[in-house]
């Protein structure tokens, strides 16, 4: 009786894998250029360039890109592609869209190396990572981006609650004992990855509530809006109205236009970092016309870091009918946990700005209150449509 059924299984267990195998749609293939005025990338490890023909992923790949997004309280925004590169990467392309690309023997090698599902995941949360530090805004990829990815990938893989192992399986199978040009020694992306997986295990998970994008909050009292009610020591975020958790980072805000429908947290602090110019933090203070005066965002990253500048995209960049019709900022008042205050002037401009700090702050938050605003043509509502930071 054990043969037959033995083969029976062995029958179900070949024909699963096909169906598995099988692409479940047509294996469009796209080239993508990659280099000097074409798209920008970051590669999981080694350097990605040139053109790559690219094919559209399987379920599976899609699946886990989406998981990691949703642990995030993030919908999927970014197309996930197989493709002809070393490993994985991120890309952003001139028109503003952002792929992730992996190489399918890669894959089914690390996951054969390592025994770990969790390692595929970590993989392409590092690449979520990049995107979402705007790490390809200016082709940047360097050490502290290669490291803050892997910091990502950590903190994503403990809130998605994954163990420590878990987390270092992929890297410590791949990274190279030394360091190269573009990315650092395994010890210390090692290090990164455990830093990340222990401030997720211990800091959001703890309340995974909190961890979604725009979970609203009580309300301000208004008088925590003056500069001066303000604790430097303490973080400002309990005086918030939502915040969302960008992996580590918590952005909060003041106030934000509430809207109804299927979009509703499209004007919350999520839209700042979700990596698309079609959503927007809208301030939402529309009774007095004030343009948002006075309404601030906050990032608050935990633990001591130098800032060295402000990544912005201003206004509401959705279309240029939006732009127009939306106020955009031109001057925020920047306060540091350490004290530091900075008044910064914005332009009044669709492109990516990246605000230069005279001198770079060592803090734990930052937060930016709008000072001056250019007031849209049609509504008193001011809108930044992506923010972030640099550090050093
Ligand atoms: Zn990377």
């Amino acid at each position: 009786m054990i043969a037959p059924h033995r083969s029976l299984t062995t029958a179900a267990v070949a024909l699963l894998a096909l169906i598995w195998a099988a692409p479940t749609n047509a294996q469009e293939v796209k080239t993508i250029q990659l280099g000097k005025n074409a798209g920008s990338a970051s590669s999981f490890h080694g350097t990605t360039n040139g053109r790559l023909r690219t094919f559209s992923s399987d379920n599976e790949a899609r699946g886990i890109v989406r998981s990691v997004l949703a642990a995030m309280g993030l919908p999927l925004r970014f197309e996930v592609r197989a493709a002809a590169v070393g490993n994985a990467a991120a890309i952003l392309q001139p028109d503003g869209s952002r792929l992730i690309l992996y190489n399918t023997l890669f894959i089914d090698e690390i996951r054969a190396r390592t025994g770990r599902y969790w390692s595929l995941i970590s993989i392409m949360a590092h690449e979520v990572g990049h995107h979402l530090a705007f790490h390809l805004a200016k082709n940047i990829e360097d050490h502290e981006a290669e490291l803050e990815a892997d910091y990502f990938s950590g903190y994503i893989l403990a809130k998605m609650g994954a163990g420590k192992d878990d987390a270092l399986a992929a890297m410590n199978e791949i990274a190279a004992d030394e360091a190269t040009k573009t990315h650092p020694a395994r010890k210390e992306r090692l290090q990164a990855i455990a830093a990340g997986w222990k401030n997720g295990r211990e800091g959001v998970n703890a309340k995974p509530d909190q961890a979604l994008a725009s979970v609203p909050r009580q309300r301000a009292p208004a008088t925590i809006k003056t500069s001066r009610g303000i604790s430097h020591r303490g973080s400002p975020r309990a005086s918030a109205d939502a915040c969302a958790d960008n992996l580590g980072t918590f952005y909060c805000v003041s106030s934000y236009l509430p809207t109804s429908g299927v979009n509703r947290s499209d004007y919350g602090p999520a839209s700042l970092f979700d990596g698309s110019d079609r959503t927007a933090w809208v301030e939402g203070r529309t009774a007095r016309r004030d343009d948002g005066i006075g309404e601030w965002i906050l990032l608050d990253w935990q633990r001591e870091r130098r800032v060295k500048a402000l990544i912005l995209k201003n206004g509401y960049l959705k279309s240029n009918r939006l732009f127009k019709a939306n106020g955009r900022v031109t001057q925020l008042r920047a306060r540091f946990s350490n004290g530091e205050t900075i008044n910064i002037d914005l332009q009044d401009s669709t492109r990516q700005q990246t605000l230069s700090l005279p001198k770079p702050q060592t803090a734990t938050w930052v937060q930016l209150e709008i000072l001056k605003a250019k007031r849209g043509a049609k509504y008193s509502d001011t809108a930044v449509t992506e923010l972030g930071l640099r550090f050093e």
